[in-house]
This record gives C-alpha cells, sequence and structure tokens, in this order.
C-alpha cells in the first residue's frame, strides 16, 4: 500500500485548521503551504468555485510535485441571485475583512425578512492532482442568513449562517459540531472516500 502524503493548498489558516480537525483521525499526512519556502502565490481568475479550485491546485502541484488538493468555497444566498458566490472572499472589495463582508451582506438583505427569502447554502469544491488524476468533489450545506451576526467561533461567513435543522449560527454552536455538518466536512468525507478506494490502492 503506497504512504499517503498529499500537499493542501492553501494560503487560508481557517481553512487548514478545519482541514487538520477533519482529518485527524484518518491515516493521511498532509503537507502545508508553510513546508515550502517561497510558495508561489495565485490568481483566483475563475468564474466559478470549480475554476478557482483547479487554479489553485495546478499551482501547489507543479510547485511542489507532490499530489495536491485545493479547495474554493463560496456562500449562494438565493434572493441575491447566488450572491455572493464567487466573490465570497472578496464581497466588500479586495481587502475585506470577514466582518466587512458579512455586513454588506446583511445589509443588502436587509427588506428580505421572511426566513423563506434568507435562504443560503455554502457549497466547498475540491480539486485533487497527482499524476494519474485529477478529481473534483464538491460540497454544500444549506441554511439561512441571520438578521444579525452572532457567535465568536469559526470564520468568514459564519456568525450571519444558520445551518439548516439548528436555530444559532455557525459561530455559536461547537467548532465540533460545525466539522461534521458542513460543506467542507461533507466533501472531505467524500475525498477520503476516494483516497481510500480507488487511490490507496490504485
Ligand atoms: P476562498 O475559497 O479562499 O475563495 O474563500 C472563500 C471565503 O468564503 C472565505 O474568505 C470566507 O469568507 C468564506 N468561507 C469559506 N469557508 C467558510 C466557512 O466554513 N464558514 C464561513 N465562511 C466561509
Amino acid at each position: 500500500m503506497r504512504e499517503l502524503k498529499i500537499f493542501f493548498a492553501t494560503h487560508n489558516l481557517d481553512k487548514k485548521r478545519e482541514i487538520e480537525y477533519i482529518l485527524t483521525s484518518k491515516k493521511i499526512k498532509v503537507l502545508y503551504i508553510e513546508d515550502f519556502p517561497h510558495y508561489p502565490e495565485v490568481e483566483e481568475t475563475g468564474k466559478t468555485l470549480e475554476e478557482n479550485s483547479l487554479i489553485k491546485v495546478l499551482n501547489g502541484y507543479s510547485f511542489t510535485k507532490i499530489d495536491t488538493f485545493a479547495e474554493d468555497t463560496g456562500l449562494f444566498v438565493e434572493s441575491l441571485n447566488g450572491e455572493p458566490g464567487v466573490f465570497t472572499s472578496r464581497y466588500a472589495g479586495k481587502d475585506a475583512s470577514y466582518r466587512d463582508n458579512y455586513m454588506l451582506l446583511l445589509k443588502r438583505m436587509e427588506s428580505f425578512i421572511k426566513d423563506s427569502e434568507r435562504r443560503a447554502y455554502f457549497k466547498t469544491v475540491i480539486t485533487f492532482k497527482s499524476e494519474n488524476f485529477t478529481k473534483q468533489f464538491e460540497g454544500i450545506c444549506k441554511g439561512i442568513i441571520s438578521k444579525e451576526p452572532k457567535g465568536e467561533k469559526g470564520f468568514g461567513y459564519d456568525p450571519v449562517f444558520i445551518p439548516e435543522g439548528f436555530k444559532e449560527t455557525f459561530a455559536q454552536l461547537d467548532e465540533s459540531l460545525k466539522n461534521r455538518i458542513s460543506h467542507r466536512a461533507k466533501v472531505v468525507e467524500k475525498f477520503i472516500d476516494f483516497l481510500e478506494k480507488e487511490y490507496i490502492g490504485a
């Protein structure tokens, strides 16, 4: 059986923390950007999460020469025709903070009062690239956007996202719970399943 050593191409320390948490129990050694001095930045110029996830993985694979995965995540609000979508990380501008972004979202949703008008979902696309495979996986978590920010945990839009079946935002819920039900948890589950069935044994 081949040793499972893969590289996660992300600059985002919050994503890294969650992926580390989700993968702890698995026998997979993950390398990160800090293991590669002079790791090159890449611009996310894609029009979809799939394209951006692919851009990041190709950058990582060509630099490290190690089997690599990358992910791209977006928040899609139904009544805003899918905004912020591919612009999730820079909704309020290039250098916007997490708070700037979710406060702008709340402002744009001020006139949407009913829960049914506040429906949204997170989607994460993981792309995995090795010599023989380029494969994509997706995970979705449905919910609604709260009317005000609540909670201190998590990151990004967590203070304004209430996952389906709960009354609290992701930022109020235990991190262990978020890491079981989130878009990222779901896509990682599919990714691991693929690694175990088709990659390790291949
Ligand atoms: P990107 O995938 O690096 O383009 O960034 C996606 C952006 O989505 C991040 O900057 C966060 O604002 C947001 N985001 C990604 N994952 C989550 C999450 O699990 N909870 C809340 N916000 C998230």
